[in-house]
């Protein structure tokens, strides 16, 4: 069996990368199995642990980096995110192409790891936009939302690692393209 895709998708907090996912998830054509990451942030208000995150206490957190399974993993603004490999080369290895929703930082240690990575940044028109979605969203404190503007910044100006940036401006041409991308990428 061909093995599959590995995916990085990327983008700054706010620019609309999970609604696009979500969309891009359903397209059953992709054969697409979302990577579940370990966090030590607390839970949103309808989040799952095991569906949405792993959600952990900063020990359990360290003790995984000690053991060694992670295949990245990146503090983001004030808290641990990883990616467990054991699952991510499972699915592969079943032939599913394994998509990975993560920051710059951990972007840039899977690309370097795996040349091969399929790699997709999400863009937003302009930071004063993304800033308007963030205090929109009204999840987080003026001080955080400060916090993942000056991340953003950071992270548009590294992103050029990406081989490919998509535009946030209409959610459904955004899909569309993603889709399109891996359409592409599958039949490579
Ligand atoms: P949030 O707190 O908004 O769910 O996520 C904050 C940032 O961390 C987002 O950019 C998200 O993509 C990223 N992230 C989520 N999981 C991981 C992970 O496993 N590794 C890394 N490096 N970043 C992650």
């Amino acid at each position: 069996m061909k093995k599959g895709l590995l995916i990085i998708y990327s983008g700054p907090s706010g620019v609309g990368k999970s609604t696009i996912l979500a969309e891009v998830l359903k397209n059953e054509d992709l054969n697409l199995a979302f990577s579940v990451s370990m966090t030590t942030r607390s839970p949103r208000e309808g989040e799952q642990n095991g569906v949405d995150y792993f959600f952990v206490s900063k020990e359990e957190f360290e003790e995984a980096i000690k053991n060694d399974e992670f295949l990245e993993h990146a503090q983001y603004v004030e808290n641990y995110y990883g990616t467990p490999r054991a699952y991510v080369e499972k699915m592969r290895e079943n032939g599913k192409n394994v998509i990975l929703e993560i920051d710059v930082q951990g972007g840039i240690q899977v690309i370097e790891k795996c040349p091969d990575a399929v790699s997709i940044f999400i863009c937003p028109p302009s930071i004063e936009e993304l800033r308007k979605r963030l205090t929109g969203r009204g999840t987080e404190k003026e001080e955080v939302v400060n916090k993942r503007v000056d991340q953003a910044q950071r992270e548009i100006m590294t992103s050029k690692i990406y081989k490919y940036h998509v535009v946030n401006e209409v959610v459904e041409d955004s899909v569309n393209t993603v889709v399109n991308i891996l359409k592409n990428e599958m039949g490579a």
